[in-house]
């Protein structure tokens, strides 16, 4: 079951009951079979009435779901699968205020399992991108908006995209943008095999005096030079804008405006559906991400939320 291909039909059919959502939790994570969370012993009885095992060693009883971003929660299993299918089907993501008409649920449940979800979906750190790489400083997101009718956002943060022509994208919040900033970044995120780096002639980019000299392609914007051939090879940063055009979108049409303090949120989302649009596991590549993610607390995420300003809630 945990290899197929998964559509709404599908997910309703299959994981429509509680039992059938705890059984898949159960295949995911004790494929080998289910294992003490506590001692890691083998032999395990099950207490059918309460969902729970019983650990024959250290007598320690848990449930599938013990230690995972699914427990102590009160919503049914099968609405925490469905709201993580919506989110990774819908292309710009989902607000908590679609999500609260779709399930039919609160606005704080919607809210909070979309935050969950979203933790869930932080990617490794530590991935370097190869090949083509492309850069683009020119994003800045987050921010308050200023009192009064059309006021301007300010404390907009500076976000920086990445992309791997063809593969992945990684976007990177940043206080500032200056050229200590643009060299840390290429460091962690670009692989020193990579072919070529591409940036814009912004003079931020100072690769010659990095270990990658020989390997930048600076291109001209203000001369509408998006695109251009030389060696026989396309030189363009395209690529990167429309990955970041399409996250823009995301937050224009879906979530509105997001806070500062919520953007690393918004872009593990963004980034973690993106790079995984030719995976077809991909839900249940996240449910599997969710059984292995710190539970957040819902205290946690409520002071973070009590704490951003009056003109940014509601909207995430
Ligand atoms: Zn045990």
């Amino acid at each position: 079951m945990a290899e197929q291909e998964i559509d709404l039909c599908k997910l309703i059919e299959q994981y429509g009951s509680e039992d059938r959502c705890r059984k898949y939790l159960e295949e995911l994570r004790w494929p080998a079979g289910v294992r003490c969370v506590k001692c890691s012993n083998e032999k395990i009885s099950r207490i059918h009435q309460r969902n729970q095992f019983h650990c024959e060693s250290c007598n320690h009883q848990f449930s599938v779901t013990a230690g995972t971003i699914f427990h102590d929660t009160h919503l049914p299993l099968w609405k925490w699968f469905l709201c993580t299918y919506l989110l990774c089907e819908s292309r710009k993501g989902m607000s908590a205020n679609q999500l609260k008409r779709t399930l039919g649920i609160s606005y704080k449940t919607a809210w909070y399992l979309c935050h969950r979800i979203r933790k869930a979906m932080a990617e490794a750190h530590g991935h370097k991108l190869k090949g083509t790489v492309e850069f683009d400083d020119e994003m800045h997101m987050g921010g308050k908006r200023q009192r009064g009718r059309g006021g301007k956002y300010h404390d907009k943060r500076p976000v920086i995209g990445i992309r791997e022509r063809g593969g992945h994208l990684h976007f990177i919040r940043s206080s500032e943008v200056n050229q200590q900033v643009v060299d840390d970044i290429i460091a962690r995120n670009v692989d020193k095999t990579v072919d070529v780096i591409m940036t814009d002639e912004s003079r931020l980019y100072n690769i010659k005096l990095t270990r990658f000299r020989g390997k930048h392609q600076p291109m001209n914007h203000s001369a509408d030079e998006y695109v251009r051939q030389e060696d026989g090879q396309c030189v363009t940063t395209t690529a990167g804008k429309s990955a970041l055009s399409l996250f823009k979108r995301g937050i224009v049409g879906t979530w509105h405006r997001v806070s500062v303090k919520h953007l690393p949120a918004y872009l593990n989302e963004m980034t973690w559906r993106f790079n995984n649009r030719k995976n077809p596991f991909l839900f249940r590549d996240t449910i599997k991400r969710m059984l292995n993610a710190d539970n957040l607390e819902f205290t946690e995420l409520k002071h973070r939320r009590m704490n951003a300003s009056p003109s940014t809630q509601g909207s995430h």
